[in-house]
């Protein structure tokens, strides 16, 4: 067996979509468990930290980088099980999210099709527990299996264990930060089971009885492709923020100040507030730009980076809107995009 490629001083930049941040003292890429056992003896030998990347598309890395190890998963492979109409598929966590999701589509394996287009890996979607267009990957997910990077043991979660919630899940805590997701099974339908629910898939279907899985791909596509800078010309990791949920008390104080604020039932009787909107109406910071970063004009919520910039300047950037948000409304906005530093 070979030895595992270990480099020295790696730029992460390249291994982000953001395209910013300094070096990785130590970078491995794995694609079996094996060489992940391997990088993780490397890094208790050095005492070194280890940090988790699949497609670095939620990520912004410091301009210091990361004094430690960086395993990039690149464990693959797809096992498919049917059961009557259900199908269970093992996926290996370095598969392309989307490549996955395709797959699913031209198999006619409904559940994810509104998840279409969204970049990254299959291991790091139960991670934030990756949501769009009405969908959440919880809702297809039956476990996740791992390996524990303090001791190398192998766990498998259910999906009750994973503890998801908008956004979030045990994999966010700093217990669950330890856990390296190897592989996810999917729980997936060959019944037809269209969700139509969100407001610009429904807009787009107006004529169509029921569109097939193809037609809501290609849907979800093309109303993502407004949404998003060209990543060939900038640098982004899409919504920067999540959308904030709060009181019905804190809720009910923000209507009488805006009286036309959009909400959500969220769960546990809490409201879910459009940040797109706060940062546009009440705001005013729809497209607006220090320097080289910007909020999307299109979707304010995506912040984006043009050649050149520094994760200082987009931290700076960040901290001043949501200095902005605090001060107009008094909510304390939540960061959807991790941060690594040393
Ligand atoms: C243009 C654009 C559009 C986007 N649209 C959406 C959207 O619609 N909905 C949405 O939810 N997100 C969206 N995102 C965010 C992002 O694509 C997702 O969060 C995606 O799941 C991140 O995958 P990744 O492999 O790039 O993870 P990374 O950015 O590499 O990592 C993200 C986090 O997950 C952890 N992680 C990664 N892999 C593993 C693993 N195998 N085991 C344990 N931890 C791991 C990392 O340590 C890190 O904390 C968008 C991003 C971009 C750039």
């Amino acid at each position: 067996m070979e030895a595992l490629d270990i480099r020295e001083n790696e730029p992460l930049a390249a291994h982000t979509t953001f395209r910013i941040g300094g070096n990785a003292r130590y970078f491995a890429r794995v694609s079996s468990e094996n060489e992940l056992a391997d990088a993780i003896t490397f890094a208790h030998a050095q005492s070194a930290p280890v940090f988790i990347l699949g497609g670095g598309s939620n990520l912004l890395v410091a301009d210091s980088g990361f004094e430690g190890l960086v395993i990039k998963n690149e464990i693959k492979g797809v096992e498919v099980r049917e059961q009557e109409n259900l199908v269970f598929i093992d996926v290996g966590a370095g598969e392309s999210w989307d490549g996955f999701v395709e797959y699913c589509i031209n198999n006619g394996y409904w559940g994810i099709e509104n998840l279409s287009a969204i970049p990254g890996t299959v291991g790091a979607a139960p991670v934030q527990n990756i949501g769009a267009y009405g969908i959440e990957v919880k809702d297809a997910i039956e476990s996740v299996r791992t390996v524990d990077i303090r001791t190398g043991e192998q766990r498998t979660f259910s999906n009750t264990e994973c503890g998801f919630s908008y956004r979030e899940s045990f994999f966010k805590t700093v217990e669950g930060k330890n856990f390296f997701i190897t592989h996810v099974e999917f729980r997936v339908s060959r019944l037809p089971r269209p969700n139509l629910s969100y407001k610009d898939i429904k807009e787009y279907f107006t004529n169509e009885e029921k569109p097939s899985i193809v037609q809501i791909r290609d849907a979800v596509v093309k109303i993502r492709s407004g949404k998003f800078p060209d990543l060939s010309q900038f640098g982004t990791a899409g919504s920067f923020w999540k959308n904030q949920i709060i009181s019905i008390d804190v809720y009910e104080k923000l209507k009488v100040a805006y009286p036309l604020v959009p909400s959500f039932p969220a769960p546990e009787g809490l409201v879910k507030i459009p940040l797109a909107w706060i940062l546009d109406h009440v705001c005013g910071l729809k497209g607006h730009k220090i320097g080289k970063v910007s909020l999307y004009k299109n979707q304010p919520l995506v912040l984006y980076a043009e050649s050149g910039a520094t994760a200082s300047e987009v931290e700076a950037f960040a901290t001043a809107i949501e200095r902005a948000v605090k001060e107009k409304t008094g909510i304390d906005i939540e960061r959807e995009v991790k941060s690594l530093s040393c």
